[in-house]
């Protein structure tokens, strides 16, 4: 093998290349939700065509496979993709959630919203120090919430592979908020 040969190890970044498009056809824009001025970007549709979400769910496996120790999802559309994912990589799957619904003792991050903050949460014992999670969610907006999660499994001594995305909203430029974590998302808009 010379040193310009592609190596096994490394596959290409897309090896669907229908699916950026067939996912933006699956999503369904919702005007002014959950409040005025916000085009809400609805995936249900997407989670209803069989063929379609497998192809989402084997696109992210076939990035991380062997390469991730569990999946993190992001409360509450994160944990239908991020659930999808987990089971095919065979690893463990780590609920954030917003605060107050997590029964054990927690880490918690706070973010500023447009207007206001929120908070999510973290299992204290979901992360083992050291281990290689891979953090999912549907939409990445401002980039607020996958941030928050990132600094919880580091909060907890692990270690974040990535951030994948189904839609990132690239006008919002999210990824400027998780500098130094690689993103992934399958369409941006
Ligand atoms: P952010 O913290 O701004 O990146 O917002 C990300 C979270 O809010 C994700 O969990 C998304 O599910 C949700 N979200 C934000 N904006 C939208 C949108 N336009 N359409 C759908 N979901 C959104």
């Amino acid at each position: 093998m010379t040193d310009d040969m592609p190596r096994a190890q490394e596959p290409p970044d897309v090896r669907d290349p229908a699916l950026a498009g067939d996912v933006a056809a699956s999503l369904r824009d919702v005007p002014d939700f959950p409040e005025a001025g916000v085009l809400f970007k609805d995936f249900t549709p997407l989670l209803l065509d069989v063929p379609l979400r497998d192809r989402v769910v084997r696109d992210v496996v076939d990035r991380h496979a062997g390469a991730v120790e569990a999946v993190l999802g992001i409360e509450a559309r994160g944990f239908i993709l991020g659930a999808a994912i987990a089971q095919e990589l065979g690893v463990g799957f780590i609920p954030v959630r917003k605060q107050g619904k997590l029964p054990a003792a927690t880490h918690a991050v706070s973010y500023s919203l447009e207007y206001g903050t929120a908070t999510v949460e973290i299992h204290t014992d979901a992360v083992r120090p050291g281990q290689r999670v891979l953090v999912v969610d549907d939409v990445l907006a401002t980039g607020g919430t996958a941030a928050a999660a990132v600094e919880l499994v580091r909060r907890c001594g692990g270690e974040v592979v990535a951030v994948e995305v189904v839609l990132e909203l690239g006008f919002l430029a999210g990824r400027t908020r998780l500098d130094g974590t690689k993103v992934h998302a399958l369409l941006t808009t």
